[in-house]
């Protein structure tokens, strides 16, 4: 059965088992229940610097903050030569909202990589909040902006900038990100032009099971309409070095809202458990809905708001088959050869 605002939230309210049951089932239609796949990758964040002041990071610097950042491509090509040796193929690179650098930074620094590594790596970022950042920061179109990363390389516009889809939560949390209309009109644009993209939520910072519903739906919509997102991933806010501050919510809710998102996306065949919050309780979201996961050897974002990440591929595969579920290494989806 479908589910709606209402039967979801009913579910979400009832028997904690019933809907881990569920979750699980739906989760061994498309994976054996013993079995889950994963992807090692590297989160490289290429600036600090940020002008956006979200209330829930821990990770940016103003500019001319003496901490704030921008990496050289020299120390970027290390970060993936390392990511490389360790057997891992997906380097995300995200960062902030920096007024200084334009449409152009980014084009030679996606150029950089592709002439580097070729189809070697995949490259997921930046996010659409982004991009929308550095099209209007460079006066040009979003649409422009789009066309110009991709012909600089980059095929990926991952699900990072959603947090929360209610303009209630954007507005409280992080009011110069963009609204929710604008983050979903930009990821159809970016579909629409080819990108391969992912979706996204973050839990945690006091919103209702009704707000997540909420996401959730706007989720569903847009993929019903353009096919778009290829996986979805849940994490959780953590709190530490915040202006927002708060404290972390339990695994079993994060489990709860895995089991929620797997049977309300219907139509989006992949749902990540997220270890890089979960750090070792991750594994149990593959039990309740969750068929996939990534080990980051690197991720500045969360490590500065608290999280302990760890990057020993061999000891996270060891969570996992200790949870009696084998792991089975899967490459990035690569999307288009490049011309
Ligand atoms: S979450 Fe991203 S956009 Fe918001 S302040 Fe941090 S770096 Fe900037």
């Amino acid at each position: 059965m479908k589910l709606n605002k209402t039967s979801a939230l009913a579910l979400v309210m009832g028997d904690p088992e019933s809907l881990r049951e569920q979750a699980h089932a739906k989760r061994c239609q498309i994976l054996s229940g013993d079995e889950a796949t994963y992807i090692i990758m590297r989160i490289v964040s290429y600036t600090n610097v940020c002008v956006a002041n979200c209330s829930y990071c821990a990770f940016y610097r103003r500019p001319n903050d003496p901490e704030g950042y921008v990496l050289s491509d020299e120390a970027i090509f290390k970060k993936i030569d390392d990511l490389l040796a360790a057997g891992g193929r997906l380097v995300a690179m995200e960062g902030g909202f920096h007024p200084k650098l334009k449409i152009d930074h980014y084009e030679d620094l996606f150029r950089a990589v592709r002439e580097r590594y070729g189809n070697a790596v995949e490259i997921y970022g930046p996010t659409i909040v982004e991009v929308i950042f550095i099209a209007r920061s460079s006066r040009i179109s979003l649409e422009e902006a789009l066309k110009r990363l991709w012909n600089a390389g980059l095929r990926w516009i991952p699900g990072g900038g959603a947090e929360i889809l209610t303009d209630t939560w954007r507005q409280k949390l992080s009011p110069l990100k963009y609204s929710v209309h604008d983050y979903l009109d930009g990821m159809e644009l970016a579909q629409s032009l080819g990108f391969g993209t992912t979706a996204t939520m973050v839990i945690g910072f006091g919103e209702s099971w009704e707000d997540r519903i909420e996401h959730l739906e706007h989720i569903r919509a847009l993929q019903n309409k353009t096919g778009g997102f290829s996986s979805f991933l849940l994490w959780t806010y953590q709190s530490d070095h915040t202006v927002l501050g708060g404290s972390r919510i339990s695994n079993d809710e994060y489990l709860k809202a895995v089991a929620l998102s797997r049977l309300y996306l219907d139509n989006i065949p992949i749902i990540r458990a997220s270890f890089l919050t979960q750090g070792a309780q991750g594994p149990a979201a593959l039990k309740w809905g969750a068929s996939d996961f990534d080990i980051a050897l690197e991720d500045q974002v969360t490590q500065k708001a608290g999280t302990l990440l760890e990057s020993n591929v061999e000891k996270v595969l060891e969570w996992v088959r200790e949870a009696g579920i084998k792991p089975v290494k899967r490459e990035p989806f690569i999307l288009h050869h490049l011309h």
